[in-house]
């Protein structure tokens, strides 16, 4: 129940899915957690299901300048920082032929803007021997139609890491990414596509995972704490696929 004692964290998109779950997780393990989400209604909506030390934080983490106030207000709460777990993502999906400049913008200033500008500001308040994660996807191991956009977002994010990796390693920072297969949460209601599409396409996934099933939350929130946590105190730089074995086949 202590594994993260006294740690600080901050998790972004941590009012939804993945990020909610790790926040939950994060807390019973005894950390304090910066709770960081674009909409503040859904904020505190989702504040007053939680126990333990907390704060939210309402930051768009496309926008420079909620980067830096969501780490003020992080290290102005409670000093440094141990754990920072950008997860914050999109996935809106779109064939080729019809990406538009906006489609291509939203998800850079999301997927790969976002987290680059989050790393940056937090860097000088992260201790030495922190943990730095990111939520990648298997979708830049694999090709999955109408993702194109997405897919290379990942990947940029993927190669960012391992640049971070090396850049922090005087310091004993930890740098992992978690590349998540389907996994149950409400991106699948936002990717702009009608229900019945979007049941089919769970469908299909879940067909090609070799476990025969979709993910849940909580199962990445288990891999975002062993990640963060002494256990992986000799994992760095990698990243580790949760996904039924999707993309291993
Ligand atoms: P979700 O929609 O439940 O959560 C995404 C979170 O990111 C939400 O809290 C949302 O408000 C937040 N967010 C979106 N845009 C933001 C912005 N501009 N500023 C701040 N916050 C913003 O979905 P999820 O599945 O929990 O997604 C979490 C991460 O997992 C994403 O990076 C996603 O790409 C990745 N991922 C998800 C799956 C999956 O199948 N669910 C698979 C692989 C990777």
């Amino acid at each position: 129940m202590n594994k993260l004692k006294n740690k600080v964290a901050i998790i972004t998109g941590a009012n939804s899915g993945i990020g909610l779950a790790t926040a939950k997780l994060y807390l019973q393990e005894g950390a304090k957690v910066v709770l960081a989400g674009r909409r503040k209604e859904a904020l505190e909506k989702v504040a007053e299901t939680l126990e333990g030390d907390f704060i939210t934080v309402v930051a768009d983490v496309s926008i420079p300048d909620n980067n830096s106030n969501l780490i003020k207000v992080a290290t102005d709460t409670y000093g440094k920082i141990d754990i920072l777990f950008l997860n914050a993502g999109i996935a809106p999906v779109i064939p080729i032929t019809d990406i538009t400049e906006t489609h291509y913008d939203e998800i850079f200033n999301i997927n790969v803007k976002g987290p680059i500008l989050a790393t940056k500001e937090a860097l000088p308040h992260i201790n030495d021997g922190g943990t730095i994660l990111f939520t990648s996807s298997i979708v830049n191991q694999k090709g999955f139609d109408g993702l194109g956009v997405y897919s290379a977002s990942k990947g940029a994010l993927r190669s960012f890491a391992r640049v971070l990796t090396s850049e922090v390693k005087s310091r004993g920072i930890r740098v992992n990414s978690i590349a998540p297969g389907p996994i149950d949460t409400p991106i699948y209601g936002k990717m702009g596509l009608p229900q019945d599409v979007i049941e089919e396409m769970g469908k299909g996934f879940a067909g090609q995972v070799p476990l025969g099933r979709f993910g849940t939350s909580e199962e990445i929130a288990k891999t975002a704490l062993f990640l963060a946590s002494d256990d992986a105190s000799y994992i760095n730089g990698i990243e580790l696929e949760v996904d039924g074995g999707l993309s291993q086949i």
